[in-house]
């Protein structure tokens, strides 16, 4: 067992900070958190001080992270020609090892911003989980499915599902790795195949992962059609469900708002993407108000830029207010409880530093002058969500293994791998 001597310790989004903190960790998990005046004794436990504040790691709900491999192609291009232009033609190019190398360099990116968990859609799942594993990242992978002749090398829908179950089966003892199924959206998919892919998520009780009314004319078709919004034929069909992960959701009727929370929805909130492609403003107050889940996601690194959770928690809170034109219509706390959400990787016990609970921190250097004055409980909270960029993540820990150190991740030649996708790049974006 170690014991953390903690400057200012916050163990949930929605409680208060605490100054003077002690954590207990053993065996990768949490078995004491609070106040160091009410904390047991422990003589023989090794003790470790931590200055600054120390949160829980973030958790990302929404990415393409080998994506980064494309990073900065297509710049201003309209999402339509941007994914058929730009995206997919180099997509239909990558090699297995190109996930692995871009995951073990997105992954360090992530967890130097303090995230610890991610929910991933992308191609190779076996090189994602392998990378995300090595370098110490929990991901709930969600494999895409996809109906296209550009993706013809991946196999029938049949092939793909299989794939992915075995996936899950060969992943199923990991305490990190999680796997889900990841139908890329209503739009790109045949209706028999949306079918198919409910039945097999219903069976195996898997996660779903979809993308829904990102754009405004997306679901034209399917409406035409159907006479349905996107988000009603996919109930129709028996795609929502509480194991559904919506990303995106910009385009919703107040009918869809209900529906969503209705059935248990996840919505994965992107409004830094969503921004940058001009896709509008998630409806994310009165998804809250009718009772549906709303956690962000910084989407892939094409689309952000930078895998960054506090950009996008700031982004959260400026959106939802110029949406609302209400000043209280999101507070910083909530956009970091959104940001810290377990169970969009399929973890509820993340996000939280309890006893019990996987211990997952961050340590922030809190003494900068962004974050003075440093006083007032309440607003501490707050302070860290306005204040934080990533030079102020110096150590990360996932399950209680520290992964970063003094922004260094352990294990990785940062530079060596940087030249590697470099080059990949270079090769992807010319064929
Ligand atoms: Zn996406």
């Amino acid at each position: 067992m170690r014991r953390y001597l903690i400057e200012h310790l916050l163990i949930e989004a929605s409680d208060e900070i605490i100054d003077g903190a002690v954590l207990d960790v053993d065996d990768g998990v949490v078995v004491w958190s609070g106040s160091s005046a009410q904390a047991p004794e422990r003589p023989e436990v090794t003790v470790q001080r931590l200055s600054g504040t120390v949160i829980p790691g973030l958790v990302n709900a929404h990415c393409h992270t080998p994506m980064m491999l494309f990073r900065g192609a297509g710049e201003g291009l309209p999402t339509d020609r941007w994914l058929t232009e730009v995206i997919w033609p180099r997509e239909a190019r990558l090699q297995a090892g190109d996930i692995e190398i871009a995951m073990w360099f997105g992954a360090a990116e992530m967890l130097r911003n303090g995230i610890t968990g991610t929910c991933e859609m992308y191609f190779h799942g076996e090189q994602m989980a392998q990378a995300a594993n090595e370098v110490g990242l929990r991901c709930l992978i969600t494999p895409p499915l996809i109906e296209s002749a550009v993706f013809s090398n991946l196999g029938s829908i049949d092939d793909q599902l299989a794939d992915i179950i075995s996936l899950r089966d060969r992943w199923s003892g990991s305490d990190r790795i999680r796997v889900g199924l990841g139908p890329h959206a209503a739009y790109s998919l045949s209706e028999s195949t949306l079918i198919r892919i409910a039945e097999v998520a219903a069976a195996e009780k898997m996660p779903v992962h979809i993308h829904v009314a990102e754009q405004p004319a997306e679901g034209d078709e399917i409406t035409a059609r159907t006479g349905l919004s996107v988000p009603s034929y996919l109930d129709r069909l028996g795609l929502l469900t509480t194991q559904t992960h919506a990303a995106h959701s910009v385009w919703l009727t107040s009918s869809d708002i209900d529906l969503f929370a209705e059935r248990g929805v996840r919505v994965l909130h992107c409004p830094v993407s969503n921004g940058r492609h001009a896709s509008g403003i998630a409806p994310i107050s009165a998804l809250r108000s009718a009772g549906a889940t709303v956690s962000l996601g910084t989407d892939g690194p094409v689309s952000h830029d930078r895998i960054d959770l506090f950009e996008e928690m700031r982004t959260a809170v400026r959106y939802a207010r110029i949406r609302q034109m209400d000043a209280m219509a999101l507070s910083a706390r909530e956009a970091l409880a959104m940001a810290t959400d377990g169970a969009s990787v399929g973890n509820c016990d993340l996000g939280r530093l309890r006893a019990g609970c996987p211990a997952d921190f961050v340590r922030l250097e809190t003494t900068a002058p962004e974050f003075e004055p440093w006083f007032g409980s309440e607003a501490l909270v707050d302070r860290l969500v306005w204040g934080v960029q990533p030079e102020h993540v110096r150590d990360v820990w996932v399950g209680g293994e520290q992964r970063v150190a003094d922004r260094q991740v352990i294990g990785l030649d940062l530079e060596e791998l940087g030249q590697r996708v470099r080059h990949r790049a270079q090769e992807l974006a010319t064929g």
